[in-house]
């Protein structure tokens, strides 16, 4: 392949690997799907891989899978072995390697199912796990217990008794379809999912949580954005960690999308080696508004089994959050979460701008570090009754 082109930019990859391609053959979903490369002797056909990866991939075929769809496996730069898409794709023997602190259910969803495949832990909203297949596979996934039917667990999803469920707590309000990946299903097989749980009144707004925009834009066609567009409110999760992932072909994508009424949020994972880095992030951020989609969180990796050599400090996020608020348009700037382990829920985690509060006044601390007062009702009334002496006036200082 030709030298890697600049990840600023929105660029096509195509065909890349695959020269001799029919074009028509490249653009169809089902064609990149077919042709993923899954196994070690594909993936040395074009990369040199370390004896980390080579042992990983042997391997991956008991917890895991490795799948990888062709227009993904394009972004990967041969010639880096650090590149940060090879490190979110391609297995290695760290997988293997269990922390005591980590964990096969690290946010607790299989206890929170009163179904199966629906996982109740807030109190007006649920996360119906609707299939466990996706485009290509997350070495860090948060459901690689389930996902991919290649470990010992398999993820039971009864639709049937998730929808009648639904019917009867109404109290739910807001249900998230993921995964695995809900747009690998067939548009119609999805249509019926999204129209029997518009069928049920109190339910007010519909999720899908994906990546399949990012591993195979080619699936983002026109029928299915007209599909999709008869179930609003319908909202879109997208997955994007790195600004190398947003091509041409993904920005197409997910502007159809946007142009079908569905609004796009997106939710990244701080990964040690891909996107811990203020650069990295600010490009991805900007990136991300220019193809309409806001970026929503930025997660703290879970302590899934397996995954201690991706994941990055808190502090690091920390420092990200740090660098992009006030630096950059406000709609670009994530909430940094950590999803409580055991169960707990999603804990939002920010740079301490409050330096001080009492009944009167909070100190804050601004992007640039400055420290400003802000003076609560309690002191509100005194400043009325008896201006404060020039001294003590509000001020913004350092
Ligand atoms: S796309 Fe999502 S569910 Fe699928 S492997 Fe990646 S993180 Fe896991």
């Amino acid at each position: 392949m030709a030298s890697f082109p600049d990840p600023k930019t929105f660029q096509s990859h195509a065909p890349g690997y695959w020269q001799d391609q029919d074009p028509k053959k490249w653009n169809d979903w089902g064609w990149q799907l077919k042709n993923r490369v899954t196994n070690l002797r594909q993936l040395e056909e074009h990369l040199t891989l370390s004896e980390e990866e080579r042992a990983g991939v042997l391997l991956s075929g008991n917890k895991l899978a490795m799948a990888i769809t062709p227009h993904f496996f394009n972004l990967i730069d041969p010639t880096d072995p650090d590149c940060p898409i090879r490190r979110q794709v391609i297995p290695r023997i760290e997988e293997t390697w269990d922390e005591p602190y980590e964990m096969a259910d690290p946010c607790g969803e299989d206890s929170h199912m009163p179904v199966p495949g629906l996982v109740h832990r807030y109190p007006d909203r649920v996360l119906f796990l609707v299939t466990d297949r996706c485009a290509s596979y997350c070495r860090y996934c948060t459901r690689s217990r389930v996902v991919s039917g290649a470990g010992e667990q398999h993820l039971e999803s009864d639709h049937e008794a998730a929808f009648r469920y639904l019917e009867e707590h109404t109290e739910v309000r807001d249900v998230l379809l993921s995964g695995g990946d809900p747009l690998l299903f067939s548009d119609a097989k999805l249509e019926r999912i999204l129209s029997r749980l518009r069928s049920i009144p109190h339910i007010e707004f519909l999720r899908i949580g994906t990546r399949v925009p990012v591993f195979l834009p080619q699936r983002i066609t026109d029928s299915l954005c007209q599909m999709l567009q008869k179930y609003h409110p319908l909202w879109m999760s997208v997955h994007v960690n790195h600004p190398k992932e947003l091509t041409l072909e993904v920005k197409e994508g997910l502007e159809r999308l946007a142009n079908h009424g569905v609004p796009l949020g997106n939710q990244s994972v701080l990964l040690r080696g891909v996107n811990d880095d203020v650069e990295v992030m600010r490009t991805l951020v900007h990136k991300l508004l220019m193809c309409r989609v806001r970026p929503y969180y930025l997660y703290q990796m879970d302590l899934i089994r397996g995954s201690a050599h991706l994941r990055a400090p808190v502090s690091q996020g920390i420092e990200i959050i740090r660098g992009l608020r006030g630096h950059t348009t406000g709609y670009g700037v994530p909430q940094f979460v950590i999803d409580a382990p055991g169960g707990g829920g999603k804990v939002p985690i920010n740079p301490d701008y409050v330096l001080q509060r009492n009944d009167e006044r909070v100190i804050i601390r601004n992007y640039e570090g400055k420290t400003f007062e802000y003076p609560e009702p309690a002191l509100q009334e005194r400043i009325k009754e008896a201006p404060l002496e020039p001294a003590a006036q509000l001020c913004g200082c350092d």
